[in-house]
């Protein structure tokens, strides 16, 4: 089983709290990109066995490619899929029109992934985002009509201007409209953004810690309660509706090829690969995107740290046992004390995070690395 993944870095303007690598969208050439997203992929398919089980087009932004030219992409990729495949493409709500919903149900998606981060109009305005709520909320409705019936929702919290108050009532809106499945993420602030920028100039403040858990606990509870399962730190799902592509991201027997600039690769076993990260040198060459200068084959302590990260980011946790004896034994002696604050929960060996100890989950990870 593996998966696909094509990486689209153009987006219509800059979100202001985003860091991705991505070009203006003016500048893109959608049919020269997708010809070489491809030529790639007509080159490399053959190192995966069998059909793809899951595809997956996020960026950036995969709906700035005019709808012709984003249909003929993932008609192409759905044709090296299976036919019970999960193909999902994120897409912006303000690009969402009838005929592009249609264009994507007809080319083979079957889930969206739409970032919609809020349902408050001024927090969204503070973020730069280009659609409101009422935007979002059409965008979901129009993409059902087309006959998209597994939606996913981007959330965020800790945004300026926000208060328990209006992300709670986000949290309501969203719920109103039965997306299949939400990630939440607490806003970070990475250098050379421009709501870094406001942060240093003191006229935004940032969340605090006690107030980042605070709109923690009231997402899990409220979801919690409206029957989502709490299945990966930032993932919600209805029952039967966890993202397939994304977990297998957190399970290393897996692999993935990625296709386009700066995506990466997985063998499933040890080696990984990154293509060029410049847009202008892969359509130069997208057969050689990802040459053996950025191949790396994974250490041991690598793969085990590997396994650490992926399987405790997950409600299923980390089956100990199968672990790499010689970094699991002083792992294990580090994870005591974790153990015994209740952090960590160890269950007939198979160790998981406590859902309340997710947020510090990085802190505790990098106690119980090996490298
Ligand atoms: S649309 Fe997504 S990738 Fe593009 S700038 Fe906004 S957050 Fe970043």
């Amino acid at each position: 089983m593996s998966g696909l993944y094509v990486h689209i870095p153009f987006c219509r303007s800059k979100c202001a709290y985003c860091d991705f690598y991505s070009l203006a969208a003016r500048s893109l050439d959608a049919t020269a990109y997708v010809d070489a997203v491809l030529t790639e992929l007509a080159a490399r398919r053959d190192a995966y066995s069998g059909r793809f089980a899951t595809v997956y087009v996020g960026g950036g932004t995969p709906s700035v490619l005019p709808p012709g030219e984003l249909g003929r992409l993932v008609s192409a990729l759905a044709s090296e899929a299976r036919s019970d495949a999960e193909i999902t493409v994120e897409v912006n709500p303000d690009d969402i029109t009838p005929g592009v919903a249609a264009t994507l149900r007809a080319s083979g998606v079957n889930r969206v992934s739409m970032g919609v981060q809020s349902l408050v109009d001024a927090e969204l305005t503070a973020i730069s985002r280009r659609h409101d709520a009422m935007g979002a909320i059409a965008a979901i409705a129009m993409l059902r009509e087309a006959g998209i019936n597994n939606i996913s929702c981007d959330l965020m919290y800790g945004l300026p201007g926000q208060s328990p108050e209006s992300f709670a009532l986000s949290i309501e809106r969203l719920l109103h409209e039965a997306p299949d499945h939400i990630s939440a993420y607490l806003l970070s602030y990475e250098p050379g953004t421009r709501l870094t920028r406001d942060l240093e100039a003191g006229r935004i403040s940032q969340a605090t810690d006690d107030e980042a858990e605070n709109y923690y606990d009231m997402l899990c509870g409220t979801l919690r309660e409206a029957g989502y399962e709490h299945y990966e730190i930032s993932n919600f799902a209805r029952p039967g509706r966890r993202s397939r592509h994304n977990s297998s991201y957190w399970n290393p027997a897996v692999a993935y090829l990625g296709l386009g600039p700066s995506a990466h690769s997985y063998d499933g076993r040890n080696r990984r690969r990154a293509n060029v990260a410049s847009v202008r040198r892969y359509l130069a060459a997208p057969a050689h995107a990802s040459d053996p200068e950025l191949c790396e084959t994974l250490s041991p302590e690598q793969l085990f740290d590997e396994r650490l990260m992926l399987g405790l980011r997950t409600a299923d946790g980390l089956d100990t046992s199968t672990l790499d004896p010689r970094f699991a034994e002083p792992m294990m002696r580090r994870a005591k004390p974790w153990i015994s604050s209740g952090a960590l929960v160890l269950d007939g060996g198979v160790m998981t995070v406590s859902e309340r100890s997710w947020l510090i989950a990085d802190a505790i990870l990098s106690d119980l690395f090996a490298d």
